[in-house]
């Protein structure tokens, strides 16, 4: 065991943490990330990994890990498993945080040249390891907060990193953003892709992770056939609720709250949402609560959205939308939304 996260080698020592329930796989684990190598069967063959609850309210690859371990299978490659935010996942309930407040997002840590942190410095350690693990490939298992077909974000758009997004869903969001993700600092090794689950806590999404992590187990890499993802989308904006602004989903305007967003917004994910859609209101006269940015983060909210004297916010140009969040909290932690384009 080192300081900073749990280090297992094999079955042996693993094993015993693995009985019980998903929850009490967290309790052992004891508020620490953990980092897995089951060695190979074969010398020579690259090895994989598989990541999950980076973000601690995202169960669905995390469940499909820990049974996938409680097997004990060998593949002819080493499989490399890292836990993330056990803290988040085990604090207050069960995976009901994204992360901690006294804690940075743990998919935003990684590559940071000169850590200042704790969680960064856990970060940097892991990475170090798997710079010399000879990974040939990696993916990093998360949930949505609203609602959103399967998909992969692809951090690169090179062929070997498509092929790997298509393995694992129809639909490919490619990200432009540098944002010290995971899924980013790994493709410096290998084609690194992050598979977007669906909402967290539902048993169908877990299956359909343990279906993704099975695909990838099993697929020769080197000669995955050339079935291209059916839609790919390219993140081009970022849209947040300016800082100072107390808002909420649905309800009324109060004393307290300067902006209600309409609910079920989500539903357009994927979809359109049309020039002349009204997504909110704020109390008449207000200046615009919302802010758009490009992925030079350069302000570009005049082009999407304006507010009219009654304080209706209104998108003025079509766009797809895309991880539109139904929560306060995974507004502020990440974002509203991002707008796409097709690619
Ligand atoms: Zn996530």
């Amino acid at each position: 065991m080192t300081e900073l996260y749990h280090r297992f080698e094999g079955y042996d020592l693993l094993k015993p943490l693995l009985d019980g329930s998903h929850e009490d796989v967290l309790v052992a684990l004891a508020g620490k990330p953990a980092l897995i190598r089951i060695p190979g069967t074969e010398r020579g063959p690259g090895a994989r990994l598989i990541a999950c609850l980076l973000h601690g309210n995202e169960d669905s690859g995390y469940r499909a890990a820990v049974d996938l371990l409680r097997a004990g299978a060998h593949w002819p490659f080493d499989l490399w498993v890292l836990v993330g935010n056990v803290r988040a996942a085990s604090s207050e309930g069960w995976f009901a945080h994204r992360y901690l407040d006294d804690q940075e997002d743990f998919n935003r840590v990684w590559g940071a040249i000169r850590p200042t942190t704790r969680m960064r410095r856990c970060a940097g350690a892991i990475l170090d390891e798997l710079a010399s693990a000879n990974l040939h490939a990696a993916v990093d298992l998360h949930n949505n907060t609203g609602q959103n077909p399967f998909y992969t974000i692809a951090p690169v758009n090179d062929a070997e990193t498509i092929r790997l997004a298509s393995l694992c869903c129809d639909t490919l969001l490619l990200w432009g953003q540098r944002a010290l993700t995971l899924m980013e600092a790994l493709s410096a090794y290998c084609p690194a892709v992050a598979v977007e689950c669906g909402l967290p806590g539902r048993l169908e999404h877990a299956a359909f992770a343990a279906r993704v992590i099975d695909r990838f187990l099993s697929a020769d890499l080197g000669n995955i056939d050339g079935h291209a993802p059916s839609r790919v989308l390219e993140i081009r904006y970022r849209v947040s609720v300016r800082r100072e602004v107390p808002f909420a989903f649905g309800g009324a305007l109060t004393d307290d709250v300067d902006l209600v967003l309409r609910p079920e917004l989500d539903a357009h994910n994927f979809g359109m949402l049309l020039a002349g859609t009204v997504i909110g209101r704020a109390s008449p006269g207000a200046a615009m609560p919302l802010v758009a940015t490009d992925m030079q983060r350069r302000d570009t909210t005049e082009r999407f959205f304006r507010i009219t004297g009654s304080g209706d916010i209104v998108v003025t140009e079509d766009v797809i939308p895309v991880m539109f969040t139904t929560t306060v909290e995974q507004t502020r932690r990440d974002c509203l939304f991002y707008v796409t384009r097709p690619s």
